[in-house]
């Protein structure tokens, strides 16, 4: 017998079983099986939330239902059930769970941490909703008989709801029946009327934004070279092949003009478009051409109410939108129809993320887009090395624009060598930037100076001891700010009073060095007395709006000189700029990370694209202590297809990105040398990882990163690198499978896929 009968416990297929498998945001984060309850069956799909029984926590868990299937393989009576089930519809349609699994699977993030991600906490959590009850007459009891014995009052509150046609709450109900409280509860408490709970936005989005900012309405009789760019993006939405496109055009181009019009012939096929730009309040401008351009544009942005956010979120899976406009968060939209994806700027390094899931909106637009067999465009005058690499591959289609419209020419660069500079020129500003703002000034033209760095001082240091002031969090230099005389630490959000004395030896006169747009600031006002400067950077930034009213003001020629860091590199077309100065080039340069020449390149090419959008022409001028560095030659020359050329020699010779791919291990903890020995135990996993699965990965390190404390935690990285990014992946993967570390070590570690912050 006992040979011919399995023991009971593998008596298993239980084909009528339903089985939901779900995933947690917190660890464990599983995925685990679950029965799903008899009265759930029908109901319960993946994107729908769930609360489940977990380990032996005393409360339930709430989790994400990934996939739902009828039979279950295993030990009788082995699977737990779910207790409830809290959505009434998924919140992310099949495409965008498997798009959340996909995600999961390439950034190895937890699952149920990418829903969270994908889908706001603003609707997870209802913001700006509440729920009402409404009565409806009990079709049972709306007979004259069941009526009649009713009281009065009830009586006629009751024919009033029957009358009425429509669910109607409480209080409605007792103002138009002029009754009290008493026989609407009575009415329902005898089960004459039925109750059924709704739940409704308690407001709309309040429309802060004005439309009209003083530009023209005016479409645009395309370019030769729109005109052939839209015809190309055309061909691709009708091959319905999901295909990528690289608008690569020179500042000025009018590469959004192009977006708009490819827009326009989707809105016209009833489908939706989402356009991702780095960052919708730095660019007012780009905001209020959609917004003039289409009826129904949803634009998200950081400074958003969660109610705000998610009555937008609503309105978009509800289909009421044409345009999503909105940073890397956008291409999680639940826009159903989607025709089309744009990512504006796609160099940009926002579009990363950079806390789990550490995912790049490019990569994550690229999967969904060619799941859904429509074109991604992207735009930049810049592009990343990565996507100029795919045009050359055949993974991307290179669409080039290589005119400025009405044929404006490029401004003119002139490159001022910082170590030659004299004596008699101190501060900031070299001799040939101080005539030409002058110049400028004097022909009534504005200017822009571009520093990347903020505060005031970017180093407090003691001339007597050599002390320098640093955050006990971090170990970087804190930078003074002199609104307010702080010191902050610019990593983290540490603040103290700027001493007054040096801490280390009390010292009376410490000094501030470096230079911070706060003090450029007092330095461009010294010199230019007359002229009425702004300052842009996130310390000036921080009220919602403040973007909008300096560049007004700027606009209107009321501010003649803008100063700020990137900030002002990005997108602005004011005509009347004749000037833009960058005071360092060099400050990205000389960073420990293969992308510093990249950076570099993009910065000055975009902030040199300011000027020269009108008539008067315009002519930048960049101040550098390595004016013969290739990326700043290149720039200096509006030369993108010299600067990837030598880029990409530079890249193969170490296979770094796109020749190859980089993933990086965080580890952070408290004590040094213990997180250091986690560094190591991991360094050993990946090894014998490599040589399971025979592949070919480089490893560095553990070393500590250019920043080794951030946060009061000890940093160490572990660097991998592959040609085969699938095997760079799964090496990592069987390395850290089931990898734990005990709890008292205080010790954590995060897989960065793709980093591009070294
Ligand atoms: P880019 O995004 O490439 O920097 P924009 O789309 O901002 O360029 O265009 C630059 C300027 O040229 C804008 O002021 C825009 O309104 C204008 N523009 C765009 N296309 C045309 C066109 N076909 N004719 C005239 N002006 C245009
Ligand atoms: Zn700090």
């Amino acid at each position: 017998l006992f040979e011919t009968e399995p023991p009971p416990w593998e008596l298993t297929v239980e084909d009528d079983i339903a089985v939901g498998r779900i995933v947690f945001s917190e660890a464990p984060y599983g995925p685990y099986d679950y029965q799903i309850p008899e009265a759930e069956r029908e109901h319960l799909k993946p994107g729908m939330r769930v609360r489940v029984p977990l380990g032996k926590r005393r409360h339930p868990m709430m989790g994400w239902c990934i996939e739902t299937r009828i039979g279950y393989k295993g030990k009788r009576g082995s699977l737990r059930e779910i207790v409830e089930v809290l959505d009434d519809e998924p919140l992310c349609d099949p495409a965008l769970v498997r798009l959340v699994l996909w995600i999961s699977h390439y950034y190895q993030a937890p699952t149920g941490q990418v829903f969270d991600t994908l889908i706001p906490s603003s609707v997870r959590s209802n913001a700006g909703t509440r729920e009402r009850a409404y009565l409806t007459p009990n079709p049972d009891r709306s007979d004259e008989k069941s009526i009649e014995l009713l009281p009065k009052k009830q009586q006629a509150a009751f024919r009033f709801l029957i009358a009425a046609g429509r669910p109607m709450t409480a209080s409605e109900l007792m103002v138009h029946a002029k009754c009290t409280r008493g026989p609407v509860s009575g009415l329902q408490s005898k089960g004459y009327i039925d109750v059924s709970m709704q739940r409704e936005m308690t407001a709309t989005t309040p429309m802060r934004w004005q439309k009209n900012d003083g530009e023209s309405q005016q479409t645009h009789v395309p370019s030769e070279e729109q005109t052939a760019a839209l015809e190309r993006i055309s061909a691709a939405i009708e091959s319905g092949t999901g295909k990528t496109l690289l608008l690569h055009g020179v500042t000025g181009s009018g590469k959004t003009e192009v977006y708009i019009k490819a827009i326009e012939q989707i809105v016209r096929a009833g489908r939706g478009a989402i356009v991702m730009v780095p960052e919708i309040s730095l660019t007012p401008q780009t905001r209020g051409r959609f917004e003039r351009r289409f009826e129904t544009v949803a634009v998200l942005h950081s400074q958003m109410t969660p109610s705000e956010r998610h009555f937008q979120w609503q309105r978009i899976r509800r289909g009421e939108v044409q345009v999503v406009v909105g940073p890397r968060s956008a291409v999680f939209a639940p826009m159903p129809r989607l025709g089309l994806i744009v990512m504006d700027e796609e160099h940009d390094a926002s579009f990363k993320q950079n806390e789990q899931p550490r995912y790049h909106a490019r990569k994550v637009a690229h999967a969904r887009a060619m799941s859904l067999g429509i074109p991604l465009i992207l735009g930049s005058a810049t592009p990343s090395m990565e996507t100029w690499h795919a045009t050359s591959t055949g993974h991307a289609e290179l669409i080039p624009m290589n005119e400025r419209i009405n044929q404006r020419p490029m401004p003119s660069v002139e490159l001022v060598d910082l170590r030659i500079r004299d004596d008699r020129t101190r501060g900031a500003i070299s001799r040939p930037l101080h005539l030409a703002v002058q110049e400028t000034l004097n022909e009534k033209g504005q200017v822009i100076l571009l520093l990347n760095r903020r505060g005031f001082a970017t180093t407090i240091q003691c001339p007597s001891c050599g002390h320098v002031v640093a955050c006990p969090d971090c170990d970087m230099p804190l930078t003074h700010h002199r609104d307010g005389g702080k010191a902050c630490c610019h990593y983290c959000d540490y603040t103290i009073a700027t001493p007054p004395w040096c801490p280390a030896c009390r010292f009376d006169g410490i000094r501030y060095g470096g230079l911070g747009t706060q003090r450029l600031e007092v330095e461009v006002k010294a010199r230019f007395p007359d002229a009425c400067i702004a300052r842009m950077d996130s310390d000036t930034m921080k009220r919602p709006g403040s973007h909008q009213r300096v560049l007004s003001a700027f606009r209107s020629g009321e501010v003649n000189i803008l100063l700020g860091t990137q900030m002002i590199a990005k997108g602005l077309d004011f005509p009347n700029v004749l000037l833009v100065g960058v005071i360092n080039a060099d400050s990205a340069l000389h960073f420990p990370d293969f992308r510093a020449a990249e950076r570099t390149f993009q910065l000055v090419t975009q902030v040199a694209g300011r000027t020269g959008r009108g008539d008067r022409g315009g002519r930048v001028i960049v101040q550098t202590f390595s004016p013969e560095h290739p990326a700043i030659q290149a720039a200096s020359r509006h030369d993108y297809h010299q600067f990837a050329t030598d880029e990409m020699v530079n890249r193969r010779k170490f296979n770094y990105p796109p020749l190859g791919s980089v993933a990086r291990i965080i580890i952070r903890g408290v004590v040094e040398d213990v997180t250091e020995a986690v560094a190591d135990s991991l360094l050993g996993r990946l090894e014998a990882a490599r040589q399971a699965l025979g592949s070919e990965v480089r490893i560095l390190g553990p070393a500590p990163p250019p920043i080794p404390k951030l946060r009061g935690k000890y940093r160490f990285h572990l660097l991998l690198q592959s040609t085969d990014s699938a095997q760079l992946g799964e090496t990592i993967r069987r390395a850290t499978d089931s990898f734990t570390i005990p709890e008292k070590d205080d010790v954590q570690y995060v897989v960065d896929i793709d980093p591009i912050d070294m």
